[in-house]
């Protein structure tokens, strides 16, 4: 749809340029030889019209010309907007990592690849502990650093194949592939455990962070990555019960987390 609609408007701009070209081209004779005709005979005489003959040929010779330059300058600008676009759609803006639609339609390539091979996948879901708070004693600035920091530090903790989100407010997701429940468990405890060690700086302001998880694993927990979410999501909501500051895994024998 993005991309037929960026057809449209390209067919659209060098349609308006052929036009623009050809109305020059033809126009600026026509009107020099309608309106200019008394000055240039008293120019140039009986051979007046040569300057608008003249001018036209040179226009109609150089128009396609013309009409390549403003054409691949005009593609130029509509490539650098598409780009623009894309990067907007793919990133989220404060934190520099994947946006919830590009991360969900990764993780589910990624999951699928796995799948195929007949390997474990893993997926967290990450939600800052009494975010809420730290907004309201140290104002939204400081937050909005704090959700930067975290995303920094988690995703310089992670191999280059696994995927980093930010899923909305202060929650994070992370597929991690080709990892199994114990592999997926010791990475989430070395992410939580990180972000717990070391407040967060921000001038004279120290904010000690926590983090709540949730993991849930394929195949066991289910082989659709909404299934995961579904069962990470339920067990970050057991770590958020159990006092925060955890990771919580799913029972894979009957989806619910362990205790
Ligand atoms: P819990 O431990 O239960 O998760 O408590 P919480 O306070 O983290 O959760 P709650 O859902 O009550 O509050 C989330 C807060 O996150 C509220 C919202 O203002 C804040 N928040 C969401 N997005 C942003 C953001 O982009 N920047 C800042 N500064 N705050 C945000
Ligand atoms: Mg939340
Ligand atoms: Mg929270």
């Amino acid at each position: 749809m993005k991309h037929r609609l960026m057809d449209i408007q390209l067919i659209l701009t060098r349609s308006g340029l052929l036009l623009a070209v050809y109305f020059v081209i033809v126009g600026v004779p026509l009107a020099l030889a309608s309106w200019g005709e008394s000055w240039l005979r008293v120019l140039l005489g009986e051979r007046w019209w040569l300057v608008p003959v003249g001018l036209s040929t040179a226009l109609a010779t150089a128009g396609p010309f013309i009409y390549a330059a403003l054409r691949r300058r005009a593609d130029r600008m509509l490539l650098h907007e598409l780009a623009k676009k894309e990067l907007q759609v793919t990133f989220d803006s404060l934190t520099g990592l994947l946006g919830r639609s590009a991360f969900l339609h990764q993780a589910r390539q990624a999951l699928v690849m796995d799948q195929g091979g007949g390997q474990p996948s893993c997926f967290l879901m990450i939600d800052l502990d009494w975010f809420k708070q730290v907004n309201d004693t140290h104002g939204h600035l400081v937050g909005d650093v704090v959700l930067q920091r975290v995303a920094v530090r988690l995703a310089a903790e992670l191999r280059q194949r696994d995927l980093l989100g930010r899923f909305g407010g202060e929650e994070f997701v992370c597929f991690l592939p080709t990892t199994t429940r114990e592999q997926g468990q010791a990475i989430a405890e070395h992410l939580r455990e990180l972000i717990a060690s070391e407040p967060i700086r921000r001038s004279d302001v120290a904010v000690h962070q926590t983090l709540s998880i949730g993991l849930a694993c394929a195949p066991e927990d289910g082989t659709t990555l909404e299934t995961l979410i579904e069962r990470a999501d339920t067990a970050l909501y057991a770590a958020k019960r159990a006092g925060r500051d955890r990771v919580v895994v799913t029972d894979s024998t009957n989806g619910s987390p362990l205790p």
